[in-house]
């Protein structure tokens, strides 16, 4: 038997490989137009960046090795050009002399993989521009990369730029190794998520983390025209003009924008292609010419999970094509199952990857799911060196079938992904996931593993024990419900979802006594764990209605992408330096220093740390706090901010940052706030008529300025917000007491003098009529409307017995740290 190859690298040399295993005496040749058999171009953006310093190594075997080892005949640069079906020949041509030989076989493999993509741009044949498929575009990439940095070194240049099109895995491999030779690097990606195998919430984290170690991201951007720098530039630099406007100058332009299957010889030959574009195969990886095999980037298989024949173009896949077609080459009888997309990737110190379908994957096929979402640790939290992950698991509603399973995090992500693949593998339901038995100390995982978590959730959800409503429905889910946030106060302080009533766990059990009990509920808190809790505490105690945000606001912030737009705004990081200069005249540096390692815990755990660090702290002392926490860089300038600290320096460090802090005095109005002035607080103490409106007139007023206006109604001042009916529930006798002796609502307020039994309230109301004044309740209408928040005192509000209900609507609810947060943002506090 004569066994002819197309392709030497994954495929080809594994088809070549295993039939000279399984026989001896069939003859191979395989003919590679490349020169290099079997090379590890997985490795190549490694070596660029000089992680893989040895090049050889990348070269796993050469001609010479595989004549000796496996008696294989490898010719290397030489292509196939064509392919004569009924003669069983391929024409072969010397890529250097383009002298062209006739070779025959009894059996042909196609494992020729895939072509890089290169949109049809202008100026795309510049010389700065590559793309990085093999040893040949890896050495260019790299001397150009190598004459730009020394030339850096020596003083000859400024910063060395790359510009990388296309967000996908190879894309960001080279951002990240380009990086760490020092060159400032912006990737272009024409979609709105980096990462097109896994869902837009878990692409977030990564997103965020590229931005924080200083790559420029430019989402639903294209790359429309290359142009040289100037004529006159020795370097031959282009610059990348992108539809959006900005033009990047790029010493280098490394073109990742996907592959396509290379079928031009099957096309050619007349066999059967697939709707995807690539070669069709039977399950014994066979082309529509039954002597004629394929495997790798090529070819289109089954997909465990969804309709239909897919390309996937990925290394382990093409190793195991290869194998089966080489054993039926030799006469066995084996089948390919599928290929479920298993990948992974690095991006700096974060993991992410995803196995089987994705959302966007099911949803475009048709395939009912069902989601949920976690943010485990890697491994137990007490143990260093652990760190939040984010996982989506995606199951079938009716059989609880796994589906898809995406993972992004630090510490053990690679792990968890792999026993999802295995789950889709073998056909397991999330029941099956509870019942895993999987490694455990503290070192390495949980007792209850991420993977069992996952199944713990999932299984809840089928079972009806917990009911959740997800992120990207919001606010439409929450349309006529009550939102609360069973997280503490101060989480809810630092940031919550919008028009979310605080309602802590610890004291859920009390509040709920005050509810309606047929008003839907949505729950939510950081990850999703508290929520369940309350969520189970609310069904029990008879409400009806009640959903709990999946992944809680941890996905919630993914999702709507809180964190970007907050990111963008912060960074580069360095400029902390310029924020915290105002700030940094709040208090003198003492020299004390104290060290805080908060790594392994999860949100608000550092912060409650730190402000515990804080309290034993005096003025001018600074804390090091080392965690790991990614959205530590959203809570900390915050917390610092409202509580009159100095953020002094804060630096990506591993899965987190390493931050220092120092103590403030003790009323750091203003001076800590870049925004200090633009804002007026108010303290709304009194009920009394005139002293109302007087308070709504200037809040009005400084809205119509520019200004916000933030007002806190305490005790007395509270009874203006109250409504004229409000919905029937249960109350004390000393409730009820209350709130028949105190005016309820803003029309039945009265005047602080000339009362007069009703008349001087009657006379001044008719006033302000005849003089256009609003009515106080379209002042306080007209406030809300304009962007005012009230806020109501949740300590006066248990003192006399008020519930959130009994309140206008748009009222939040807040604690007095809420109102000091406001004031201390103000360039003005009144109290009235
Ligand atoms: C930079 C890079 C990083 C990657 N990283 C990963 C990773 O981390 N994980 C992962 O799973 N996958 C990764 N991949 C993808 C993986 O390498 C491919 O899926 C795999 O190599 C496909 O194997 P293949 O044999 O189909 O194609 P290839 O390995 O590309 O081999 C095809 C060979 O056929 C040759 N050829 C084509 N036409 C002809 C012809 N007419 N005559 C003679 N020879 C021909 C080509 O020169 C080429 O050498 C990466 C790919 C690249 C380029």
């Amino acid at each position: 038997m004569r066994l002819i190859v197309i392709g030497g690298v994954a495929a080809g040399a594994s088809t070549a490989a295993r039939t000279r295993r399984l026989d001896e005496h069939a003859e191979i040749v395989v003919f590679e137009r490349g020169h290099h058999v079997s090379f590890a171009n997985c490795g190549l953006p490694y070596h660029v960046g000089e992680v893989i310093k040895d090049r050889a190594r990348l070269i796993l075997q050469t001609p010479e090795s595989l004549r000796e080892s496996l008696n294989i005949d490898v010719r290397l640069g030489m292509e196939v050009v064509g392919i004569d079906r009924k003669a069983k020949t391929v024409t072969v041509q010397d890529v250097n002399s383009r002298a062209q030989t006739t070779e025959s076989y009894d059996n042909l493999a196609l494992c020729m993989g895939a072509e890089a993509v290169r949109p049809p741009l202008l100026g795309i044949d510049h010389p700065a521009i590559h793309v990085l498929r093999r040893i040949g575009d890896m050495d260019k990439i790299k001397s150009r990369l190598d004459a730009a940095v020394t030339a850096q070194k020596n003083g000859k240049r400024e910063v060395v730029r790359a510009v990388v099109v296309g967000a996908g895995y190879i894309g960001l491999e080279m951002a990240e190794n380009l990086h760490h030779r020092g060159v400032k690097v912006d990737v272009v990606e024409l979609s709105d998520q980096i990462l097109p195998p896994v869902d837009h919430e878990i692409a977030a984290p990564v997103e965020q983390h590229l931005r924080a170690r200083g790559i420029g991201l430019h989402l639903s951007t294209a790359a429309a025209a290359f142009q040289p720098l100037s004529d006159s530039d020795s370097d031959q630099r282009v610059t990348v003009e992108l539809n959006s406007g900005v033009t990047l100058a790029a010493d280098l332009v490394i073109l990742a924008a996907g592959v396509r299957p290379a079928v031009g010889l099957a096309k050619d030959a007349g066999l059967v292609l697939g709707p995807r574009g690539g070669i069709k195969v039977d399950t014994h990886m066979r082309t529509s010419d039954p002597s004629i095999y394929a495997a790798g980037d090529g070819v289109e298989t089954r997909h465990p999970v969804l309709p239909g024949e897919h390309l996937n173009p990925l290394a382990g896949p093409a190793n195991r094509q290869a194998r089966v077609a080489a054993e039926n080459i030799c006469g066995r009888d084996t089948e390919y199952q599928s290929t479920q997309g298993t990948s992974i990737v690095k991006v700096f110190d974060m993991t992410a990857g995803g196995t089987g379908a994705t959302a966007r994957q099911l949803t475009a096929e048709g395939v009912d799911y069902r989601v949920v979402h976690l943010h485990p640790s890697g491994h137990a939290g007490y143990y260093p060196g652990t760190a939040m992950m984010h996982i989506k698991l995606l199951f079938s509603p009716d059989t609880g079938r796994v589906l898809g399973a995406q993972a992004c995090g630090f510490d053990g992500v690679d792990k968890r992904l792999d026993l999802f693949a295995m789950a889709i593998r073998a056909g397991l339901t999330v029941y099956d996931l509870e019942e895993q038995e999987l490694a455990y100390a503290p070192p390495f995982g949980s007792a209850k593993d991420p993977v069992n978590m996952a199944g713990f959730v999932a299984s809840n959800t089928l079972r009806g024990d917990l009911v959740l409503w997800y992120s990207e429905d919001f606010p439409a889910a929450i349309d006529g419900a009550r939102l609360v946030d069973v997280r503490t106060a101060q989480e809810y302080g630092i940031w919550h979802l919008p028009g979310a009533q605080s309602s802590p766990l610890a004291s859920l059990r009390e509040d709920i006594l005050e509810w309606d009990r047929s008003q839907p509920i949505r729950l939510y808190c950081a990850v999703g764990f508290r929520s369940y809790l309350a969520h189970r505490i609310l069904v029990q105690n008879g409400f009806e209605d009640v959903a709990t945000l999946s992944g809680g606001s941890t996905t919630f912030k993914h999702v709507h992408d809180t964190d970007n737009t907050e990111y963008e705004a912060q960074l580069p990081i360095e400029n902390y330096a310029e924020k915290v200069s105002v700030a940094s005249a709040v208090a003198v540096a003492t020299g004390q220093r104290t060290d805080l390692d908060c790594t392994g815990l999860a949100c608000p755990g550092p912060i409650m740390r730190l402000s515990g660090a804080m309290k034993e702290a005096g003025v001018g002392d600074e804390i090091h706090i080392t965690v790991s926490d990614p959205g530590f860089a959203l809570d900390a300038p915050a917390w610092a901010s409202k509580n009159g600290h100095t953020l002094v320096e804060i630096e990506p460090k591993g899965p987190g940052y390493a931050a220092t802090f120092r103590k403030g005095g003790v009323t750091p109005i203003a001076a800590s706030s870049g925004r200090g002035g633009n804002k007026l607080s108010m303290v709304v103490f009194s009920d009394d008529l005139d002293k109302q409106i007087a308070a709504f007139i200037i809040a009005n007023g400084a809205l119509a300025m520019g200004q916000e206006v933030s007002m806190f109604f305490t005790f007395w001042g509270l009874n203006s917000l109250r409504k004229a009916h409000p919905p029937q529930r249960e109350k004390t006798l000393m409730d009820r007491m209350f709130g028949a002796m105190m005016p309820r609502g803003a029309d039945k307020l009265k005047l602080s003098q000339m009362h007069m039994a009703g008349a001087g309230t009657a006379m001044i109301q008719n006033v302000m009529k005849q003089h256009n004044v609003p009515r106080l309740p379209d002042l306080i209408s007209a406030a809300q409307a304009d962007g005012a928040r009230l806020l109501g005192c949740t300590m006066t509000m248990d003192l006399l017995g008020m519930a959130h209900s009994d309140l206008v609507d748009g009222v939040e609810l807040a604690g007095v740290a809420t109102f000091l947060g406001e004031a201390q943002e103000s360039g003005t506090t009144l109290f009235i």
